[in-house]
Formats: structure tokens, sequence, C-alpha cells
């Protein structure tokens, strides 16, 4: 039975306009079982052949059948299976991949045939045992000298069963001892049922086999047969069909635990590929976690004017000159809408300069008045002592409530509740002392008193004018339906609108968008880096493909699809990507950590949501920029790639 049969093959290549004939007219049948040696001096074009039978490369005319089906009907990957799973390449100067032990090496084309691990190692080590080398498992093709490195890639070739075994010059680089074991073992191995096609130079090296064909300039010249010897057929077992899904599987993890080598193997330059990355993913997450925890920040400033609040201010607008001379706005304004059903509190402003004496120090301070709920209103707290009551704030009774400093200036350490202070040689009894605010920006300076705004207008300006108006509207209640229906009281009571208002939630509204906004500009920003962290990792992907074209060659080979090797270089780029961002994020929580410790005004917030999508994103540009670099490995041609040194 014919397991190779050629017909008119012909292969030559083009140099410029000349073509160069490899091959000429080759018609040649090899039955199942043979042991055939081609011969030939060098340049006569055996390697062609053997490449042309092995499948990589393909006729340039004529046809090549192998088990009756034609090769030039099947596509790229059927070509690649036949080399995984019937031939078995032996090469003169062996080709094992240089950074995988001896047992890796041999095990290698199934993984590409889509056997599990623990079948692999088994396989492997059998077939380790069987070519006498089970001690060298573990050692790299540098530490084992030329005739082991050559009994591995023997073992390498049968792993899958290797049907059919290419030998091209197997014993060419190794000495005669090196080369008769060699030999011995290929002998044997025919003997066990493989058909073997060896080329060679050497008539002694020719002697083992069964049939001798002898080649000149691209054409055969002799095909002796030594003796009349039909080939013995013997039925070999061939190995378990695995699931697609299987298949799948092992070829990711096969990937990964590859890409995993990789990256490992050159550890620098990975770093320094994944920097770009790991800059622009540190930089996208912090800037995040600062946005985070300047708008928490901010919001707590803007709530701090206090939620559902309304102020009402003389004059058209913010900066209006001719506010000062407007003098409408009364308290008794602020008695009327305290009377309206949807307002919570009111409290009117009147502030003043003056100079505040206790004992025998004076220090200029300002002094606001307030109603009784103004703690409520402005949203703040007592740090000790009471607030004003109802009764004291109608009957306008002398006594003040005071800030931090002042209480740090008057009175140190001791307890200024029940004290009487003087303000404007007005006395007012101290009552309570304000919570320290911890308000964004500077601490507030200066010395602040608060007291019924009864008593600042009756006993200390005497006027009746208020600077404006708090309103505090019901919970319930919506903040801008309430503002039009104050605006409607009030500019009834003036006769027209000398006033203006303002809305904290128009305000919260307003500065959570532009925090929103500096954040996503910045974010911007910060993906530019890594989009030039990308470009950097396909840049170096592309060298390192360059640079391992003879693995790249090697794996297509032994069996190798494309899509095996574009799979490897897509997930070393993914890999390299996602540490990358892994590092990134760790290096923001350091940073974000230094920062909370470090600086006391706003935290930075790291969300789980924007480490989650910095990771996606981050897979995201591996997949993008790997795939060039990955698809040009896929695409390589596997004769050009094994020539390349
Ligand atoms: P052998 O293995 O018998 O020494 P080869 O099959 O390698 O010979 O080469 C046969 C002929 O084809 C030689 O003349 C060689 O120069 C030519 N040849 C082989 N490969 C190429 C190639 N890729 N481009 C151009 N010429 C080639
Ligand atoms: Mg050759």
């Amino acid at each position: 039975m014919k397991i190779i049969e050629m017909q008119n093959v012909s292969r030559y290549f083009t140099l410029g306009s000349n073509k160069i004939y490899a091959l000429k007219n080759i018609t040649l049948s090899i039955d199942k079982g043979d042991f055939i040696a081609i011969m030939g001096q060098s340049g006569s074009g055996k390697s062609t052949l053997m490449n042309i039978i092995g499948c990589l490369d393909s006729p340039s005319s004529g046809s090549y059948r192998v088990n009756g089906f034609e090769v030039a009907d099947m596509d790229k990957d059927r070509q690649a299976e036949l080399r995984c799973k019937t031939f078995g390449f032996i090469f003169q100067k062996y080709n094992l991949l240089t950074s995988l032990s001896a047992i890796e090496n041999i095990a290698l084309p199934c993984v590409y045939y889509g056997l599990e691990n623990k079948m692999r190692i088994e396989k492997s080590q059998k077939l380790l045992k069987d070519i006498g080398l089970e001690d060298r498992a573990q050692n790299k093709p540098n530490e084992l000298s030329g005739g082991q490195q050559q009994r591995v890639s023997i073992a390498r070739a049968l792993i899958n069963g290797g049907e059919v075994i290419l030998a091209d010059e197997p014993t060419g680089a190794l000495d005669s001892k090196s080369g008769e074991t060699v030999m011995n073992i290929i002998k044997n191995l025919h003997k066990s049922g493989h058909t073997i096609i060896l080329v060679t130079h050497d008539r002694h090296i020719a002697s083992f086999a069964n049939r001798i064909v002898e080649i000149k300039d691209g054409e055969i010249i002799s095909d002796k047969r030594k003796n009349d010897t039909v080939p013995e057929v013997k039925r070999r077992a061939s190995l378990s069909k695995k699931s697609s899904f299987d298949y799948f599987r092992y070829q990711i993890y096969e990937s990964f635990r590859m890409s995993v080598k990789a990256i490992a193997a050159h550890k620098l330059r990975s770093l320094l590929t994944m920097l770009g990355i790991i800059i622009g993913i540190t930089s996208v997450v912090s800037v995040v976690a600062l946005g985070n925890g300047s708008k928490v920040k901010i919001m707590e400033n803007v709530n701090s004017i206090g939620t559902n609040t309304v102020m009402i201010v003389p004059g058209k607008g913010f900066g209006d000159k001719e506010a000062g001379k407007i003098k409408t706005l009364k308290i008794d304004d602020a008695e009327a809408l305290s009377k309206l059903s949807y307002v919570d509190s009111v409290n009117p402003s009147i502030a003043t300069n003056g100079l505040m004496i206790y004992k025998n120090r004076s220090l200029l301070a300002s002094l606001d008045g307030v109603s009784a709920e103004f703690l409520q209103v402005i949203n703040k707290k007592l740090q000790s002592g009471r607030k004003f009551s109802v009764s004291e704030v109608k009957a306008a009774a002398a006594v003040a409530i005071i800030d931090q400093n002042t209480q740090k200036e008057f009175f140190g350490d001791a307890n200024p509740l029940g004290e009487t202070v003087v303000f404007n040689k007005q006395p007012l009894k101290v009552i309570g002392v304000m919570a320290k605010e911890d308000n964004f920006g500077p601490p507030a300076t200066g010395l602040h008193v608060y007291t019924p705004y009864t008593t600042a207008m009756y006993k200390i300006l005497g006027s009746q004018e208020i600077a404006g108006i708090t309103v505090k509207v019901s919970d319930n209640v919506n903040s801008h339906l309430a503002e039009d229906s104050i605006i409607k009281v009030l500019t009834a009571r003036h006769g027209a609108k000398d006033f203006f208002t303002i809305n904290a939630d128009s305000i919260r509204k307003m500065v959570e968008d532009i925090a929103n906004t500096m954040t996503l500009l910045i974010s911007c920003i910060a993906v530019i880096a890594l989009v030039v962290g990308g470009i950097g990792v396909m840049n170096i992907m592309l060298v390192s493909v360059t640079e391992r074209t003879k693995e790249i060659g090697i794996k297509m080979a032994i069996g190798a699809k494309r899509r095996n090797i574009l799979q490897q270089f897509l997930t070393e780029a993914v890999l390299l990507c996602l540490i990358g961002g892994a590092m990134g994020v760790l290096l923001a929580l350091s940073f974000s950590l230094a920062f909370n410790h470090f600086v006391t005004e706003f935290k930075m917030i790291l969300s789980l949501d924007a480490v989650l999508i910095a990771l996606a994103f981050s897979m995201a540009i591996g997949v993008l920029f790997g795939y060039m670099p990955a698809r040009n490995a896929s695409n390589l041609n596997p004769i050009e790639a094994l020539a390349r040194d």
C-alpha cells in the first residue's frame, strides 16, 4: 500500500527573473512500512524533496498525495495536522526549542495534538526511557550532547505516532559513534512498523535502508531495492481523539504556560514592555480615585450649605454693585417666609464687625445674628453648651455662641460657658461653642460669634435691615418649586424683584457636573498614555516575533496550526498587558494609601469598578495591539522560518 505518491513534481525558486529548479519532474511512490534512503550530493534537492513530502513546502507543479489524498487540495490547517499526526521530523541540526527541557521538547507535538498534560508526561517519559535518557529529562538542549539532542528529537518525532519518519541528514552533525546509535534507533523504528524516509549523502548510512533513491540536480537518476523484501505493514495504535472543547481548553492552557515561560525568560524586557501600560493604568486609576475623592469632599462642602436650602440676597445677582444700597430686605420678610407651609426653618443673617473684650484682652471679631434654627439651616454642630432658644430670640437676650478661634484666643483650655464677653459695648453671656469645622480649604481665621438676630438688630446694630435670608425648605418639597414661590411672595411684599435667590441644589448639581467633567477630561489624557503603552507592546511583540522566527518554524514543523501560533503570541501580548495592568493597579493602590496617609484635605477613593475596568481595558489593549504581531507570526512560511538562525 502506497503512503506517498508523487507524480511529475517540480519545485523551482525564483531569483529575480530566473527560475532555479530544485526538483524536476519527480515521480516517486513509497510503500507503507518501507525504509527508503534518498541520496545525492549537496544541493541536489534532497531537502526540498523532504520538505514537500513533509508538507512544509508545496510543489510548484505536479501532484502529491498522502494516503491517497491530494495535498494541494488541503488547507494549511489540514497540512499542519498531517505534520502533527502522520509525519515525524528529524533534522540534521536537531531543531529543539532551547528554552524547553528535554521532556518538554518531546511532549510539545502532543500539545498540538490536543493531548492532556498527564498523558503527555506519561508518553514522553516512556519515550525518554526508550532512547536511554530518562536521567536527562529536565536538561535543556544546550546541556545535552549532539547525539543526545538527536535522540530527543527522535523521541519528539515519535510522540504522536510518527507513522512516517522524515530524517534529513540525521547523523550529519554527529560523530560516528553517536551516528551509529541514532541509526540503530532508526533501524529499530523501521522494524516496529514505521515508514522511514532518510536523506543522506553518506553511502554507509544509506546502506541501512531497503531502497535507495539517488537524485542529482533535482532529478532521480537511480532507484534500487536492496533485496526483494516487500515491506511488512504492521498496524500501529493511534492516539485517542479528543473532543474539540478539550482541545480548545488544552490549547488555551498551553499558550498560557508558554507565554508565562516566554515572559519569565526575558524579565527585564517584559517589564520595560509593560512600562507604558503600568504608567497608563496607574494614572487612569489614580485620576479616577482622586476625582472620586475630591468630588466626595466638594459635595460634603456643598452639602454643608445645607440640603434643600434657598438663600435670598439683595441685588440682581452676584457682583451687583448697587446691592449695598438696597435696604428693602427686612426682618419682617424672614418672619413672613417662616409662616409658609413648605418652609421648615428660616435664618435671617445680619453680620457686623466689632471689638470684642474679655477680661483685659480686646480683639476684632465678626458677629452673625441668627435664628434659633440656624444650626440646622447651615448644617453645623455645637461642641459644647446649647443653642439659642426661641424665647431668647424673641426677647433679644444677651447671649452668644462662640467659635473655636474665640475659645482659643480668650479662654485657652478654660471653660467659656457662663462667662460674659463684651461685643461693641454689649455684654453677652457665652452659652455654646461651635464644633471644629472640617471644610475644604484653609481653616477659618479671625474670631466669630453668633447672637440671636434680634439681639444683633436691636442691641448691637439698631437697625431692621438684614443682609440675607437662608430658608430651609421642608424635606418632602421640591426646592425649585419652593424657590419660585418664595420669589413670588417676596416680590409681592417689596413691589419689585430687588433680590436674587441661590438654590443649594442647583449649586450642588453644577459642582457635581464640573467634578465629573474634570475627571473625564483627565481620564482621557491618561487613556492616551495607555494607547502609547499599547503601541510599545506591539513594537516589542513585533521584534519578538522576528527574533523567534526559528522557534515558530520548529513549532509549525512539528504540527502547530496557524491559529496555535496566533493564539500563543496573542496570549503573550494579553498576559503582558494584564500583568502591566495589575501592576498599575497595585501602584495606584500604594499611591493612594500614601496619599491618604499624608494628605488630610481629602481622600483618594479607589473603586472596585475602576480597577475592573482598568484590567479589562489593559486586556483589550493586549488584544488590539497584540493581534498584528501574532498574525505576522502565524503567517510565516514554515520552511523560511525554519531556515532562519
Ligand atoms: P540538498 O538538501 O540536497 O543539499 P536543497 O534541497 O537544499 O539541496 O537545495 C536544492 C537547490 O535548491 C539548491 O541549488 C538550492 O540552492 C536551491 N534552493 C533551496 N532552497 C531555496 C530557496 N529558498 N531559494 C532559492 N533557492 C533554493
Ligand atoms: Mg539539505
